[in-house]
């Protein structure tokens, strides 16, 4: 190869000289600045972020798959209340809680909590907590009375 300044047969390299791309020998290197000819400069944006890759993260899935409300709470807590002759505010007031607010939970607008939930179960003598069967366990023959399979469940729950 020959140099293409000064026709010297050598190893010649790519340089750049006042911006034009030129293969120079050793001695007219000076003249140029040197370019790296292997930064092809398309395939370096490829593979190369470590670590973007998020794990899904599986935690609390299961956290409250064993007791759940039943599906229709507050239908359930509503016809026990009337079957006792309860007006909402003389339940609430058994149960310290505000009208307003057993009110909501009948209306199903509110989820009552743990401790709510329990109140009215021992008050009402009803039930409002369930178990949820695993997947494995629902077959044909083992939806609940009402007809509802699980899927229902599922998709009243979201
Ligand atoms: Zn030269």
């Amino acid at each position: 190869m020959q140099c293409e300044l000064c026709g010297r047969d050598c190893e010649c390299k790519p340089a750049d000289v006042d911006g034009v791309r030129m293969m120079l020998c050793p001695g007219c290197m000076r003249h140029g600045k040197g370019v790296k000819e292997t930064q092809a400069s398309s395939s370096l944006n490829q593979g190369t972020f470590p670590g973007r890759i998020k794990k899904p993260t599986e935690k609390d899935v299961y956290k409250d798959m064993n007791k759940e409300l039943v599906t229709d709470w507050n239908e359930i807590i509503k016809n026990a209340r009337k079957k006792k002759g309860l007006t909402r505010e003389e339940l609430g007031f058994k149960i310290g809680e505000r009208t307003v607010t057993i009110g909501k939970i009948e209306n199903g607008d509110l989820r009552p909590s743990d401790k709510v939930v329990k109140k009215l179960e021992k008050e009402l003598n009803i039930r409002l907590i369930e178990e949820v069967k695993s997947v494995s366990d629902v077959s044909v023959g083992s939806q609940s009375a009402r007809g509802l399979t699980l899927g229902d469940f599922i998709k009243k729950e979201k």
